[in-house]
């Protein structure tokens, strides 16, 4: 099962979706998991595309059910790894990459724990600031709170987060050649 199951995590604002989007495409046999969550879509993001929009009670409800595999709330609202996904993709024989936070990553690990974790940091607080501005889709008040978690984040994973690859997002070229890498690993 080793290298069959890949979870990033990282801050928001430290390029993850630019890094995986850039890199995906080169692996046919590997699935990007679609999560669920109570966030509003931004602009651009579509329904069962980038998540599984859903409402408070729609979310609970699939708590209740044990249709995810993990879960957590996330500067404010929930996201979670519908669990029928990564099962239907592994019976397939494909791959699955996750995108996850730090904590939702721990509930993962005891559900899967050959998983390889991948940790994507910014070169720097600044520069996370910085990305997490110009990005501009978001209020001051959730930048504030995101800049706030982010600390908390990386501190977590550096502590009790089981990452075996770590990479800084400094230059998108090399970060990209690095994720590359990593995904090669077949076993
Ligand atoms: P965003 O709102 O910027 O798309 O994502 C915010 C955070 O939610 C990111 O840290 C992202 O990794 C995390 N996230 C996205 N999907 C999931 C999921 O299925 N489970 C957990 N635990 N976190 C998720």
């Amino acid at each position: 099962m080793k290298n069959r199951l890949f979870v990033m995590s990282a801050a928001s604002g430290a390029g993850k979706t630019t890094l995986k989007d850039k890199v995906i495409h080169k692996f046919p046999d590997i699935r990007y998991s679609i999560s669920a969550t109570t966030r509003s879509p931004r602009p651009g993001e579509v329904n069962g595309v980038h998540y599984f929009f859903k409402t408070k009670d729609e979310f609970l409800k699939m708590i209740q059910e044990d249709a995810l595999v993990e879960w957590n709330e996330v500067h404010g609202n929930y996201y979670g790894t519908p669990k029928s996904f990564v099962e239907e993709t592994l019976a397939k024989g494909e791959r699955v990459l996750f995108d996850m936070d730090v904590f939702g990553k721990v509930n993962f690990d005891k559900v899967y724990p050959e998983a390889t974790g991948i940790l994507i940091l910014p070169p720097s607080p600044e520069e996370l600031e910085r990305r997490l501005r110009t990005r501009a889709s978001d209020s001051e008040e959730v930048i504030r709170l995101r800049l706030e978690n982010a600390k908390k984040e990386i501190e977590f994973a550096q502590t009790n987060g089981k990452y075996e690859h770590v990479i800084v997002n400094d230059d998108l070229e090399t970060a990209a050649l690095e994720l590359e890498r990593i995904l090669s690993q077949q076993n």
